[in-house]
């Protein structure tokens, strides 16, 4: 008999209360002290320092629904009653008491859900009773039992029934937590803590006895115990291997193996293997995103030696990389405190630029060791890479040498190349190169042919990021700017000073500007005169730059910008002065015959935009049967 010595009346319904909503993590503590007991053992045999025979060092856990329990043995080094009276009784439960202090006036649940290594009393968050059975590997040691009820008293006794060495930690389940009897609760938190622990972790289920029909020798009837057993671990995961020791096939079973419910492969992986200045070892995927950015399930696990710790990976990785899959492990993260610490931690910091630059390195040998299937990945990596471009100013200078821009050919070119290859045909007058781009093939696509047509080259640039990824290539890149090809009229996109003359008279213009405003909303369109090229056509619709993407910014809700509130959407009409149809409508002289034809002109200019709908589009087809009469 003996009393714990701490303050408190009884600090076990405290502990309860604040770890209510994270008290499954009992389970990941005892196992975890069970896995290091004998991995203990592992290493005092490999020195010499135990001579008997190891056996198979399994951890075994088993519920026992009809006692109410839950065991969790090991044949790990085991303790002798003084190790326990040390360890248990005043060690462990002088940390609980230091913890229930620290923590009781504090409200942040955050602080309590970090934490890691509350250790052997986390049990009494489960249970009413638990009991300890312990034979040490130490020789000439006699078994014990220590027995607690979660007050301050304790009993401890030497016993002759624990034969094997070992120990065994007997949960006695509380009332309010029956759910951890579930074979399905337990399998579940097994799989989730214990999938890749560095000893098998075998899970039995006594269910329950069921008569045999047979009697033993006192006339008892006797029962048989149906149980279950499954080892639940692969205590060798790939990351733990080295990586010339692995296939590319074997990176993909793991990959499937850690997500069951992926069915893609991934496109890649980056094997993590560091040990100074620390401990980091892992496997990152950069998995096949589906079209719709959705935030994907599955993510990149946290490991502390083998042991799962979280899923919630912001602020330990990049941001960036919180995208891709994969584990990490390292003993080096603090992860007995809060998140809000671990953001300033400088182990966390180095880490996390560390693993940038891994990503960034990896990406690099990609690109130099085989290009084409570089570009082959590039649109499902693209994302990964402009995310991490416009967030990690160091990520930029390395991946600014092998990002990749596309055309609407569907060509690929490095920043370099591309500007090698459009700087002679598209630099404007300012000296300034223009990158056309478009964010739509099929509905840009008079404009971008008009632009192929003038020997010009246009991007392509479809993506959610590609506003913001725009904006930040302006700021990198000297003397450049992008203009989307729909944004004036193929001579202005670019603009030069090699001047078309008009073949309108002002005073021509002056006489056909208010018959062509007439055909349009005016709040809508404004009209403008320009002298195209008579291949053109003889109106267009054009959308200034600096209006759409004021819009784009303001859909996307970057940039500041809401101060704009709802844009209307704003239009020019530009009316080619050069078109031989434009020279007709100047000379008509029926008035009727003229209306009718600027309406037939700029309805087709609002039709290539897909801006004529609904009885607009009606009167314009009724209209275009009868010119055809
Ligand atoms: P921690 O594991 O963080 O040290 P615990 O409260 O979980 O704290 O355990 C306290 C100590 O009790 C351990 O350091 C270990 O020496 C001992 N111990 C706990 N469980 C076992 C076990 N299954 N076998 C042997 N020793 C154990």
């Amino acid at each position: 008999m003996g009393t714990i010595k701490v303050q408190t009346e009884n600090i076990f319904p405290i502990i309860k209360k604040f770890l209510y909503s994270d008290n499954e993590i009992f389970l990941r503590e005892l196992v975890s002290n069970a896995v290091d007991a004998s991995q203990k053992l592992k290493a005092l045999a490999s020195i010499g320092e135990y001579n008997g025979n190891t056996g198979t060092l399994r951890v075994e856990i088993i519920v026992n629904k009809s006692a109410k329990t839950i065991t969790i043995k090991d044949s790990g080094i085991g303790m002798t009653g003084e190790e326990i009276e040390k360890y248990i009784t005043q060690i462990a439960f002088s940390g609980a008491e230091e913890f229930v202090n620290k923590y009781k006036d504090k409200v942040d649940k955050n602080i309590v859900i970090g934490h890691f290594g509350l250790g052997f009393y986390s049990a009494f968050m489960v249970a009413k009773k638990v009991e300890i059975f312990s034979l040490s590997y130490k020789e000439n040691t006699k078994g014990v039992k220590w027995e607690c009820d979660g007050s301050p008293e304790y009993q401890m006794e030497e016993i002759t029934s624990k034969t094997e060495r070992g120990t065994e930690i007997v949960l006695h389940i509380a009332d309010d937590c029956s759910e951890y009897l579930e074979e399905n609760k337990i399998s579940g938190l097994l799989k989730k803590y214990c999938k890749f622990l560095p000893v098998e972790i075998k899970f039995g289920v006594r269910k329950e006895f069921i008569p045999t029909g047979e009697k033993d020798k006192d006339g008892k009837e006797t029962k048989k115990e149906i149980e279950t057993d499954n080892i639940i671990n692969n205590p060798n995961p790939a990351w733990t291997k080295k990586p010339a020791d692995l296939k590319d096939d074997d990176y993909k079973s793991f990959y499937h193996e850690l997500y069951p419910m992926q069915f893609e492969e991934p496109l890649f992986h980056i094997h993590l293997n560091v040990d100074y200045p620390f401990n980091l070892t892992g496997i990152l995927y950069f998995p096949k995103l589906s079209n719709k950015l959705e935030m994907p399930k599955d993510r990149i696990q946290l490991y502390c030696n083998q042991v799962f710790v979280t899923d919630n990976v912001e602020n330990i990785v990049p941001d960036f990389l919180t995208l891709l899959r994969g584990v990490i492990d390292s003993p080096d993260i603090p992860l007995n405190v809060s998140r809000s610490y671990l953001q300033a931690d400088s182990n966390v910091k180095k880490i996390s630029s560390h693993i940038t630059k891994k990503v960034a390195d990896k990406l690099e040998e990609l690109f130099k060791k085989d290009r084409a299937d570089f570009e082959k990945k590039w649109d499902d990596i693209k994302v990964f890479v402009q995310y991490g471009m416009l967030g990690d100013e160091k990520f930029y200078e390395k991946t600014q040498k092998f990002a990749l821009l596309k055309n609407t050919e569907g060509k690929y070119f490095t920043f370099e190349e591309y500007e090698n290859l459009v700087k002679g045909n598209q630099t404007d007058k300012d000296k300034k190169v223009i990158y056309l781009y478009a964010t739509n093939i099929a509905e840009q696509h008079a404009y971008i042919d008009a632009a192929k047509n003038r020997g010009y080259d246009v991007l392509l640039m479809e993506t959610m990021i590609d506003p913001h990824y725009i904006n930040h290539l302006e700021a990198k890149l000297k003397e450049t700017a992008f203009v989307r090809v729909d944004s004036d009229t193929v001579e202005k996109l670019i603009n030069k000073d090699d001047k078309q003359e008009s073949k309108l008279s002002e005073e021509e213009i002056k006489n056909l500007q208010p018959v062509i405003e007439g055909v349009v909303p005016k709040e809508q369109f404004m009209v403008v005169f320009e002298s195209l090229s008579e291949k053109d056509a003889p109106m267009l619709i054009t959308r200034p730059e600096f209006m759409r993407r004021m819009k784009d910014m303001n859909a996307l809700g970057g940039g500041g910008m809401n101060f704009y509130g709802n844009l209307p959407e704003m239009y020019n009409l530009v009316v080619n002065s050069n078109h031989p149809l434009i020279s007709r409508l100047v000379k008509e002289s029926d008035a009727d015959k003229k209306q009718t034809l600027a309406k037939q002109a700029s309805d087709l200019a609002l039709l290539s935009q897909g801006l004529l709908k609904g009885e607009q589009l009606t009167n314009f087809i009724k209209r275009s049967v009868e010119l055809i009469d």
